[in-house]
């Protein structure tokens, strides 16, 4: 699995001629097969962070490079989940993951990719709605078709931006179990993970990195054994310390918020 490396990334959005610096100086390497999560405020520079790796934009100066490679675009390396606007809406579930994985795999014919597709809404418990369009789904379910359309590209890195943020939190909870238990099983994917939610991000990564306005703050390690549940994870004191030194600085960053 490949290692991802930021290098001395600056990133400006430029409109009508106003140029606003979102990222600046960022360095920062993703180990092969870490789960990394990215936590900060709204408006830190997440997902601008997120849209490098993923090729959707490219850096004003520095490097984004997995295993080596600068990233020149979007790829089949790369799987996208994003909090909306995942899946095409002309499309019922089972076409939306026969899509892509006909594009990730030409040799499938189309009976084959149906029943890998189907394969795959299974395997995120949504193969019972395979013939229903986006807007006849739940929320939840959506996302799991988004999960099951990354999955198809079997792609070794998984960039994920708030996929659950628009969900209630007893949906939320069963998904971050679904994406630890897929992650697991997939010997571990390199994962960057944009939230908000710190409960979240204790959950699911092997590293936290804080964003506070335009770079990384700091980043933390958790214990790679504590189990990856809601209800224990609390137990473990280490992890307790950290969620204590996060919440620390999202206290310390509100102000930033708020200036600017
Ligand atoms: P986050 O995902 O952490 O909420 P973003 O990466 O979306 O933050 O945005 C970082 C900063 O860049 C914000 O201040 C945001 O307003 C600004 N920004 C995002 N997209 C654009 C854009 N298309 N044009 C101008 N500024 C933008
Ligand atoms: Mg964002």
């Amino acid at each position: 699995m490949p290692s991802i490396e930021f290098k001395h990334v600056d990133f400006s959005y430029v409109d009508n001629k106003e140029s606003y610096l979102a990222l600046e100086d960022i360095n920062a390497r993703i180990e092969d097969g870490e789960f990394l999560c990215l936590i900060g405020h709204s408006g830190c520079g997440k997902s601008t962070m997120l849209n490098l790796l993923a090729g959707l934009s490219m850096p004003s100066k520095g490097e984004v490079l997995i295993d080596g490679k600068p990233v020149e675009g979007p790829g089949l390396d790369r799987s996208i989940v994003f909090q909306n606007y995942s899946l095409f809406p002309w499309q019922t579930a089972v076409k939306n993951v026969m899509f892509t994985l006909m594009k990730a795999h030409k040799e499938l014919t189309k009976d084959e990719a149906r029943e890998r597709a189907l394969e795959l809404l299974d395997q995120v418990n949504v193969k019972s709605a395979a013939n229903r369009y986006p807007f006849q789904l739940s929320g939840g379910m959506r996302q799991r078709v988004a999960i099951a359309r990354a999955l198809a590209i079997d792609a070794p890195v998984m960039l994920l931006d708030e996929p659950f943020g628009a969900l209630d939190p007893m949906i939320r909870g069963k998904l971050q179990k679904l994406l630890v238990d897929l992650w697991q099983q997939s010997c571990c994917k390199t994962a960057v993970f944009v939230t908000h939610d710190i409960d979240e991000a204790l959950i699911l990564a092997d590293r936290i990195a804080f964003m506070g306005q335009r770079h990384i703050i700091k980043t933390f390690d958790l214990p790679r054994d504590r189990v990856r549940d809601a209800s224990s994870l609390y137990d473990n004191k280490e992890v307790r310390a950290i969620k204590d030194e996060v919440l620390e600085l999202f206290e310390q960053t509100a102000q930033d918020e708020e200036d600017e």
